[in-house]
Parts: C-alpha cells; sequence; structure tokens
C-alpha cells in the first residue's frame, strides 16, 4: 500500500491521512472523557470493522468504563444486503447504564438502526453513537452520531479496519475507491 492501493478488482487511493484521523480520534476521546466522566459508561464496540478505531479511541479514554463486543452484519463486497444478522449478542444487562456504541463507519444506518433499537429495549438509560465515518448521503439522519470523526462522499472506502472482502483492514490511513 502507497498513495495507491489495489485490492482484487478495485483500486483504491489514500484518502484520509493517519495523522488527521488520529488528530480527530483524540478530540472524540476529550468530549467523551468530559461528557461520561463518572459515568461509568459501556462502550460496545462494532466488530469487525471498528477495532482499531476502537482500539485508538478506547486507549485514549482515562475515565472509568467498561468494552463490551457485538459482530453485526449487513454488508457483501461493496454493497449493504440491507439484511442485518447480529451474529455475537450482547450479554451483559445494561439496564440504566450509559452506552457508547463505536462503530467504523455509517452508511446507510440500518445496522444501528435495528441495533440501537435492540438496546433502547433494555432501558439503558442513555445510548451515544460513535463513528470514524458518516456517508451523509446514504445516512438521511436516522439517528443523532454524537461522536464523529469525519463526513465523507457516498464512496466505499478501506483501511484502518474497513475491509474489500475481507482485504484492506491492515492500514492507518484511510483509502478512497476510485
Ligand atoms: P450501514 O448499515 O450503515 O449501511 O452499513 C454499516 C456497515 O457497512 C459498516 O459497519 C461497514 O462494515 C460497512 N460499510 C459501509 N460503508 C462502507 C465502506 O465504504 N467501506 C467498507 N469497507 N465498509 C462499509
Amino acid at each position: 500500500m502507497g498513495d495507491t492501493w489495489k485490492l482484487k478488482d478495485k483500486s483504491f487511493e489514500k484518502y484520509l491521512l493517519e495523522e488527521d484521523i488520529q488528530a480527530k480520534v483524540k478530540e472524540l476521546a476529550s468530549r467523551i472523557n468530559i461528557d461520561m466522566a463518572g459515568k461509568k459508561p459501556l462502550f460496545i464496540v462494532v466488530l469487525n470493522g471498528a477495532f482499531i478505531f476502537a482500539s485508538d479511541l478506547l486507549k485514549l479514554v482515562t475515565i472509568d468504563c467498561e468494552i463490551a463486543f457485538v459482530k453485526l452484519s449487513s454488508y457483501q463486497g461493496t454493497h449493504s444486503s440491507g439484511v442485518v444478522q447480529q451474529i455475537i449478542g450482547l450479554d451483559l444487562d445494561i439496564k440504566g447504564r450509559s452506552i457508547v456504541v463505536v462503530e467504523d463507519i455509517v452508511d446507510t444506518g440500518l445496522t444501528l438502526v435495528r441495533f440501537l433499537e435492540t438496546l433502547r429495549e433494555m432501558e439503558p438509560a442513555e445510548v451515544k453513537v460513535a463513528a470514524c465515518l458518516l456517508k451523509p448521503e446514504a445516512f438521511g439522519g436516522k439517528f443523532p452520531v454524537d461522536y464523529l470523526c469525519f463526513s465523507i462522499p457516498n464512496k466505499f472506502v478501506v483501511g484502518y479496519g474497513l475491509d474489500y472482502d475481507g482485504l484492506g483492514r491492515n492500514s492507518s490511513d484511510i483509502y478512497q475507491i476510485v
């Protein structure tokens, strides 16, 4: 991977640089440290894509907190299938807790809409969403994204945890499809 990256049949070009991503992640962590102080929040990390973002973010969260993981999936190749499957569920009691869902990218938002409904049925005190990327065009504001690094155009991206058919997660920069 250099300025361009060929993965299977697609070419990608460098789009968001590591230093800019890290600066935004730091800003988000600072805000969370203030907003969530004393609430002992539970961060629910949505696997697989959010693993690098969550790792960077949570290393900078200095307040007492817990971290859990769920695996949701609605994507095949470069398009959302629209069908959300909860693969690994949440086995914690979240009643009365402050929750921060950590997601790599919100595209149509359909994956999270369903998951947020499920969480709300479990009567948490509050549910916030932290995302590294948001595609506003496809999303249409279905729910508040409380902590966001970047809004991006409606083009497929890889890197920083995000894959194209399993490849491309292992990069500190984010690449956009050419
Ligand atoms: P949504 O349900 O919001 O349409 O899709 C959310 C999920 O689709 C994300 O968690 C991510 O796994 C995947 N996704 C959406 N857009 C992209 C993209 O541009 N690149 C990659 N690699 N995955 C994406």
